[in-house]
């Protein structure tokens, strides 16, 4: 077994052209991941200077690592957004969430990207008779409020869906997809460059200063630049380079395994419909076949950031985890396990604005293959305009809802209590 990202291993991520240090530009990007590469193309499309720095390579944060789901909807239910956000922002926070998929699809055919991405749809099953309850109630909300369409698939009818019998119903978003994030995150470097964005790597910005009305000064190991605007692309990453933002992001650790390539038969009985699935526990498990017909399986299997001890152990948990859903899997080897970093708002919300003047886009909390795309453009739209990032032209819905720190104050970036969530998480699992 190779601890290292499968996806990695389906294409080698081309380096940046070699480009001399730019000493002003208007935009400066800290991260080259999906936000960071996405706003860098279109702010670049729009005649801005744009550099773009990463620490270590393009896609090297969790925009390669992740599951390629690209899902529709935000981490938290609707039912719990229209209670706090009322239901006419929820509707507009819900229709980004569908705008982003197509957003994804649509720059992925504009730019030529060949990263498998499919419209397969998504099934959450249901781990418990009350959950499958809970589908239909938050089915039947999605197409009374927001007018979309989901199918629920009853316990009796789910071996159409999946091969596993330990769920008790499912529900399916059809308007999901699924695609190879490595490949993806390649395109979109390549689509920023050839729009002129300038990408260096091994740049960390270590340092942030503002000049008066100017704009920033930008130090990184490989010089010091002045831009007009600086947006923060950080997700899980962020540190105390950007202190403010660190102290409202949490960084919570998610792990994947996958296996060998799986006989099409084996294949076909564990995903018959080749969808992007994930279940109802707080403490979820995620899975998907890759193009290539191995089962990729992940989940939070140790909350902590990866290590190296975090990723050992959770490739065990993760099979263990992997063997109660499938069985028909206890003889087949696991090839790959790796780890990354989720970015958790306290209010489990994507946010995307301006703070001390800087601009940010984050919070994704796993649901960020297609927000992170979405919030990428329309921040880069929000910067090109000289506006403060609105939401009332309904583009970025996001940028109108308050974004909290923990409470109290009780968090300086350093997530103290990342043990006593998980341990509350599963403790929620086993209750409700
Ligand atoms: C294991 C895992 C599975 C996931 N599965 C899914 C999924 O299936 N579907 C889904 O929708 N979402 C999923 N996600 C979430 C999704 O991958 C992220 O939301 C998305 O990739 C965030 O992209 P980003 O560009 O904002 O951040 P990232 O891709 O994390 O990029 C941030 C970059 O910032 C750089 N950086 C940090 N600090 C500095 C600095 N000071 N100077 C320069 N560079 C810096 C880092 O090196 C990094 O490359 C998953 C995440 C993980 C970790």
């Amino acid at each position: 077994m190779q601890v290292k990202t499968f996806w990695l291993d389906t294409v080698e991520i081309p380096r940046p052209a070699q480009q001399e240090f730019p000493g002003h530009v208007d935009v400066a990007v800290i991260g080259a991941g999906f936000t960071g590469l996405a706003a860098a193309r279109t702010l670049a499309k729009s005649g801005a200077s744009v550099a773009v720095f990463d620490s270590e390579t393009v896609g090297w944060g969790a925009s390669s690592r992740n599951g390629g789901m690209v899902l529709t909807g935000l981490k938290l239910p609707a039912a719990t957004l229209i209670a706090r956000y009322g239901k006419e922002a929820t509707a507009r926070m819900y229709a980004a969430s569908l705008e982003s998929i197509n957003c994804v699809e649509t720059l992925v055919r504009e730019e030529n990207i060949s990263c498998d991405f499919a419209r397969c749809g998504h099934l959450e099953v249901a781990c418990k008779p009350k959950h499958f309850d809970d589908f239909r109630r938050s089915a039947e909300a999605a197409a009374r409020e927001f007018g979309h369409q989901q199918r629920l698939v009853p316990k009796e009818q789910l071996q159409s869906e999946i091969g596993s019998a330990i769920y008790h119903g499912g529900l399916v978003d059809d308007a999901s997809a699924g695609l190879n994030p490595a490949r993806y995150v390649a395109g979109l470097a390549r689509a920023a460059e050839s729009a002129g964005a300038a990408i260096f790597e091994h740049a960390r910005v270590e340092e942030i200063q503002r000049e008066g009305a100017r704009g920033w000064r930008i130090a990184t190991p490989r010089g010091t630049l002045r831009a007009k605007d600086v947006l923060v692309a950080t997700s899980g990453y962020t540190s105390r380079v950007t202190p403010a933002l660190q102290k409202k992001i949490i960084p919570i650790g998610s792990y994947i395994i996958v296996t060998e390539i799986l006989p099409e038969v084996l294949a076909a009985e564990l995903s018959p419909r080749n969808r992007m699935i994930y279940d109802s526990k707080h403490y979820l498990y995620y899975y998907r076949l890759t193009p290539d017909r191995r089962m990729l399986f992940g989940g939070r299997a140790a909350f902590f950031p990866e290590t190296a001890s975090t990723i050992r152990r959770s490739a065990d948990l993760l099979r263990q985890g992997m063997l109660r859903v499938y069985p028909q899997l206890r003889n087949t080897k696991i090839d790959y396990v790796w780890g990354g970093t989720l970015d958790f708002a306290f209010d489990v919300m994507p946010h995307a604005g301006q703070l001390d003047g800087l601009y940010f886009s984050l919070g994704y909390a796993g649901h960020g293959v297609a927000m992170s795309t979405y919030l990428g453009d329309k921040i880069a739209q929000s910067i090109r305009s000289n506006r403060t990032p609105d939401s009332h032209t309904g583009k970025n819905p996001f940028a109108a809802i308050p974004f909290p720190g923990a409470p109290l104050g009780l968090y300086d970036g350093r997530p103290w209590f990342l043990p006593l969530a998980g341990a509350w998480y599963k403790l929620l699992d086993w209750l409700t």
